[in-house]
């Protein structure tokens, strides 16, 4: 007998499943028929944990969320995934696991080299409320739940390209990396989408040791481009002005129009094929 292989979604959120008002509406015809397909649906972004763990009880998942580019992978308490063995945070009705390096390491690093080098640059720790609400067009609530970080400092650069490659070049001898998002550059440790895809994946494997586990990564930007390149199906939701990304992966596959309409036409297209 084969081995029954089961889908996996694990989808990017901004200019991906969610649209530039955050809204995910017209991808509601096929989060409908993940759901009933039994298809579980994996949100990673680089928004916060507190920011998609609202993002999961609105669409109603009880799936694994993985946040701040990978650097935290949570598990919701009544999850048949839940695995007591794992060393886990508590955090709502979620149990979190922090992968790479803390905030407060990165922006001491950053903020630190800032002083001595003079870089323009500006992140989310040096601004206010008000002003994180403005830069993210979020509104207050929202913009609070993408303050409470805790593996990954979002930030602007505002000098020369040169003096970029130095900053970077400074913040690799520290363990940072830079990852170009759809808004921001994101400071982070050496983890990324892709390790936050092998999480999820191995928390499934584990719980269902004779099922081929298989999934389709969805995401628009570069900082999407491991997760699609650890897939067996990378589907790239492109912009108005075509695809932002050319992975490599078993298979990829082009959504025909961008973000959330774009995300549902492609996701209808290959459950049907798929299922
Ligand atoms: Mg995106």
């Amino acid at each position: 007998m084969s081995t029954p292989i089961q889908w996996l979604v694990v989808t990017d959120l901004d200019a991906s499943l969610l649209n530039e008002s955050y809204c995910w509406d017209a991808a509601l015809p096929a989060l409908q028929r993940l759901q009933d397909l039994g298809i579980p649906l994996i949100l990673n972004s680089s928004k916060t944990f507190s920011e998609m763990s609202e993002l999961a009880t609105a669409l109603g998942t009880m799936t694994p969320v993985v946040s701040e580019n990978g650097g935290l992978v949570s598990v919701h308490k009544d999850s048949e995934l839940m695995d007591p063995m794992h060393v886990l945070v508590r955090s709502g009705n979620y149990l979190t696991e922090v992968n790479g390096l803390s905030r407060d390491f990165i922006i001491g690093v950053a903020h630190a080299l800032r002083e001595e080098e003079g870089y323009q640059f500006q992140g989310f720790s040096d601004w206010s409320l008000e002003q994180v609400s403005d830069r993210t067009g979020l509104s207050h609530s929202m913009a609070q739940r993408s303050l409470s970080r805790h593996a990954t400092e979002p930030i602007v650069w505002e000098d020369s390209s040169e003096r970029y490659n130095a900053f970077t070049g400074s913040l690799a001898k520290a363990g940072i990396r830079v990852l170009r998002g759809g808004r921001f550059l994101h400071l982070m440790g050496e983890v990324d989408k892709a390790d936050g895809l092998v999480c999820a994946r191995a928390l499934y494997e584990k719980k269902q040791p004779k099922v081929d586990w298989k999934t389709i990564a969805v995401g628009d930007s570069a900082n999407d481009l491991a997760m699609l390149e650890a897939a067996d199906i990378a589907l790239v939701i492109p912009h108005a002005d075509g695809p932002r990304i050319q992975p490599k992966a078993p298979r990829v596959v082009h959504a025909s129009r961008p973000s959330t309409k774009g995300w549902n036409d492609a996701i209808l297209t290959l459950l049907t094929e798929l299922s």
